[in-house]
């Protein structure tokens, strides 16, 4: 019996496979999928993972392919399992403050749910109305009030998963508390899929978060609003929110008629019990730092809407095909001003629109890159300017990736970052998940 009857025989299939390629990422090489297999049960994805192993062929999880790294991407003849219809949340438990859901939940609608019985399920990846749970896990999402509340990591309880020859196994706990043997729930937490496929997670909630407010601070330089994100966190305030938007960026909103200061912005919101001193106490350290204008405002976060839109409108005047090529590193937060000075010397350089926006407060930045997919000298400067980007990064003691992790994209960086006994460690428990390198299969590590 052939892959598709093996699999039709335990789990649905889709044999149009055309939109399962790829996930949001450019630069990634894709391959042509055999068939994509659509489970709705754990049964239907151990009989999938069974049936891959025994004719020896390579399976890619995909959740909502919003992924920005490759690491969704099918390669030649593989199946692509899909998780999207495993999306039933399985139980909501106030008195243990957690949730137990399938993995193809998407996060903003966990959220909702979970906000019904007055609790709250804090990370908030920007793409959170589309990507779901299980690539939140897989990637280690993180998101804007995670400077206050954390990233996906620190919501994980528990998870199933299925390894890769089809055998169930549970991680993790229901306790708020608990040690007994390795943490082998955060070994799969940014696995990217290679490690097993997360069938059930269970998270840790919060009670629900107040209404928060907040203030827009423009500064003349994005070094004196790099300061004001150090004096903030040295003075212990804990913002629900410390975002950045570079003058570059703040200059193509105000081009589409938004009357807002073309000069690097921050967002900082406070969500607590003392929100207006806190806020006031927020601004004044702004001004020390420099601040030319602030305006508290009660939907500051609402400024990051118009970014998507500005670049849209700078997209749809380049001409070809355009391109917006969405970075992400991280370094300690003292150093974000200079990398953001560095970015701005890597455009000229590279005669390139980069502009850089980002979760200043986890000194997280996502530089975006703007270009023509259908002009290679484009495509060259734009993989040129990624490189310096990155290399940037971990010069300032930072590193490759913050949040979107590391799929094929950045699978040579990644030996730059780490120490190489790490790395070989790394390695040898990927063969152990997966003896034969079946399990999205070129992802993360180049061998
Ligand atoms: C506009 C935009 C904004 C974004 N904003 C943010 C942000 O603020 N913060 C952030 O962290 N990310 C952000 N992202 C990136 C992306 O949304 C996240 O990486 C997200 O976690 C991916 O989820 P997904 O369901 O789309 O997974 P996919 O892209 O489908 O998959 C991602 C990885 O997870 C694996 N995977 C998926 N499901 C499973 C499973 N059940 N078991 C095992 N492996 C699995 C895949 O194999 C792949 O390696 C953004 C993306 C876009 C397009």
């Amino acid at each position: 019996m052939d892959l598709i009857e093996s699999l039709r025989e335990g789990c649905p299939v889709l044999l149009d496979t055309g939109g399962h390629l790829r996930d949001s990422a450019p630069f990634c090489p894709a391959g042509v999928p055999a068939v994509v297999a659509l489970p709705t049960s754990v049964d239907e994805v151990r009989h999938v993972m069974r049936t891959a192993h025994r004719l020896g062929v390579p399976v890619v999880p995909q959740g909502a392919r919003t992924g920005l790294a490759g690491a969704a991407n099918a390669v030649d003849g593989c199946v692509v399992l899909s998780l999207t219809g495993m999306d039933r949340i399985l139980e909501i438990d106030p008195a243990n403050r957690l949730v137990r859901c399938e993995p193809g939940v998407v996060t903003a609608t966990l959220a909702s749910a979970v906000s019904q019985h007055g609790l709250c399920y804090p990370p908030d990846p920007v793409s959170r109305d589309t990507c779901t749970i299980g690539g939140n896990i897989a990637t280690g999402a993180g998101g804007i009030c995670c400077v206050k509340y954390g990233v996906t990591a620190d919501y994980v309880l528990g998870l199933s998963v299925v390894l890769s020859d089809g055998r169930l196994m549970r991680t993790g706990r229901r306790a708020v508390k608990g040690v007994a043997g390795l943490d082998l729930t955060h070994l799969f937490v940014g696995s990217e899929g290679t490690l097993g496929v997360i069938v059930e997670a269970t998270l840790a909630l919060r009670p629900a978060r107040g209404p928060a407010s907040g203030l827009l601070a423009a500064f003349a330089s994005t070094r004196d609003a790099g300061a004001a994100v150090a004096a903030v966190i040295a003075a212990g305030h804990t913002p629900s929110a410390l975002e950045l938007i570079d003058r570059t960026t703040m200059q193509a909103i105000r081009d589409l008629g938004h009357p807002v200061e073309p000069a690097a912005t921050l967002i900082a919101e406070s969500d607590g019990p003392d929100q207006a001193a806190d806020v006031a106490a927020m601004a004044a350290l702004c001004r020390a730092a420099g601040a030319v204008r602030v305006e508290v405002r009660q939907d500051a976060l609402g400024l990051r809407r118009l970014i998507a839109a500005a670049m849209l409108a700078i997209m749809a005047g380049m001409g070809g095909r355009p391109t917006a090529f969405i970075e992400d590193v991280a370094v300690p937060r003292s150093h974000l001003a200079t990398l953001i000075d560095q970015l701005e010397i890597i455009a000229l350089d590279h005669g390139l629109w980069i502009g850089a926006t980002g979760h200043a407060g986890d000194g997280n930045l996502h530089p975006i890159v703007l270009f023509d997919q259908d002009d290679p000298d484009a495509v060259r400067r734009a993989e040129a300017a990624y490189d310096a980007i990155m290399a940037a990064g971990l010069r300032l003691g930072g590193t490759i990736t913050g949040e979107h992790g590391v799929g094929l994209l950045k699978r040579a960086w990644l030996r730059k970052e780490l120490d190489p006994e790490s790395l070989r460690l790394q390695r040898e428990i990927k063969r152990l998940c997966d003896p034969a390198g079946l399990l999205n299969p070129g992802k993360v590590f180049d061998d």
